[in-house]
């Protein structure tokens, strides 16, 4: 069999691109998945070799075999020029900002972004003198009443962490362009296969590598694409820090990418069916799934989307502190804990109200988010189902 050269996988579909993006079977003896490359230091067989670095990779910090296929792949999977990938989603975030901003700037910031990326605003960005402005998700074009003459950066997440407001991107990146300001994308939620966002107009785009792509909950990773435009801002800024992730994670990471679609397509399924379920429920006011009628920005997402992921959350009629415990603690199959997009279903309480600026948070009665996994669906319900029941029994 031959390889096929990274240009002739362009016209490939996704799926296709996931399965053979990023190998390359000759080089290592034939075997099928690229092997992990542990190490600092790389030799240089002459001083004029050295003198030159030529050599395919020069020194850990700068790349391996196995850093090098995720990169490859999932640049080809994001159509984008480049990718970096970084220890975490956070840093993922850290390093799209301060590839772009420097003393004396103002950014924009969506008011639903990963609580965590406002603490990086208020604090780090804040100390180099970058000043941040929240604003609503749904703002839409109207976000040019908020630039500012020295505005550099829009940072955007769809749909919001927790609240899942879906933004009107285009119209949003129609804006910035015109004004010559950077738009980042936290596209975790959608990944490269629900939403592209280079085909959308955003300049740089980050994954948490974490969720989705690990897939399995036993790694922490984060991926940064970028447009021709701000590749190399961004490479420039990772290669200052040096920040790269372990080989071992690299490599889990490409074992995930290699099923990607197909349990994307299935936490779709789950995902929806789970929510259509709960939306029946007495005890639910609002199902904040962005395939669904109910959430803010459905019809953009609609239009922009290829698809939706596990992960959503519900508002629950007004209950007792008590009565929650009881529904949260009894609970068989779904865990309690952070992150998602592991093969198992997770649920987590969520308040926004002491930290949202832009759009006061004050539903009725607490916030749930859920990540549902791969069991059985009819198990889940009658988990949930459960749940409500000792909830109902408790004042
Ligand atoms: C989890 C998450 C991150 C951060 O990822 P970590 O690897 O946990 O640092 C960033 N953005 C979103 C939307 C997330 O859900």
């Amino acid at each position: 069999m031959a390889e096929k050269p990274a240009d002739s996988r362009k016209n490939l579909k996704n799926r296709t691109k996931l399965v053979h993006a990023g190998r390359k079977p000759s080089e290592q003896s034939g075997f099928v998945n690229t092997p992990i490359y542990r190490g600092s230091t790389v030799l240089f067989p002459t001083l004029d070799d050295l003198l030159n670095r030529r050599m395919p990779f020069t020194y850990g910090t700068q790349g391996s075999p196995t850093t090098e296929a995720l990169q490859t792949a999932w640049t080809e999977l994001s159509g984008a020029k480049g990718t970096v990938i970084v220890p975490t989603g956070l840093a993922a975030i850290a390093i799209a900002l301060l590839a772009v901003v420097k003393a004396g700037d103002h950014i924009l910031v969506s008011d639903s972004v990963y609580r965590p990326n406002r603490n990086f605003c208020d604090t780090i960005l804040k100390r180099m003198g970058v000043e941040t402005t929240y604003y609503e998700p749904l703002i839409g074009a109207g976000i040019e009443a908020l630039i500012r003459p020295n505005t550099s950066v829009i940072f955007l997440e769809t749909p919001g962490s927790q609240t899942f407001e879906v933004q009107d991107i285009p119209a949003i990146v129609a804006v910035a362009r015109a004004k010559g300001i950077c738009t980042i994308l936290d596209n975790t939620w959608a990944t490269p296969l629900f939403f592209q966002a280079h085909a959308h107009g955003v300049d740089i785009s980050l994954e948490a590598g974490t969720k989705y792509l690990s897939g399995h909950s036993d790694l922490l990773l984060g991926l940064v694409t970028a447009n021709e435009v701000w590749y190399p801002a961004l490479h420039a800024t990772y290669d200052a820090f040096a920040m790269c992730p372990g080989p071992e994670d690299v490599f889990l990471a490409l074992r995930g990418m290699r099923t990607l679609e197909l349990r994307l397509n299935e936490a779709q399924r789950q995902g929806l069916a789970m929510a259509q379920w709960l939306g029946g429920r007495k005890e639910v006011l609002k199902v904040l799934h962005p395939a669904l009628p109910s959430c803010p920005g459905h019809e953009i997402w609609k239009r922009d989307f290829l698809g939706s992921s596990g992960l959503f959350s519900i508002l629950l009629a007004p209950c007792s502190q008590q009565a929650l415990a009881a529904f949260l603690d009894g609970l068989e199959l779904f865990g309690m804990g952070f992150s998602w997009g592991g093969f198992e279903s997770l649920v987590i309480p969520f308040d926004c109200k002491t930290y949202r600026t832009a759009t006061p948070w004050a539903p009725q009665g607490p916030a749930l988010r859920f990540s549902i996994g791969l069991e059985d669906i009819e198990d889940l319900k009658a988990d949930l189902a459960a749940g409500f029941e000792r909830m109902h029994a408790t004042p």
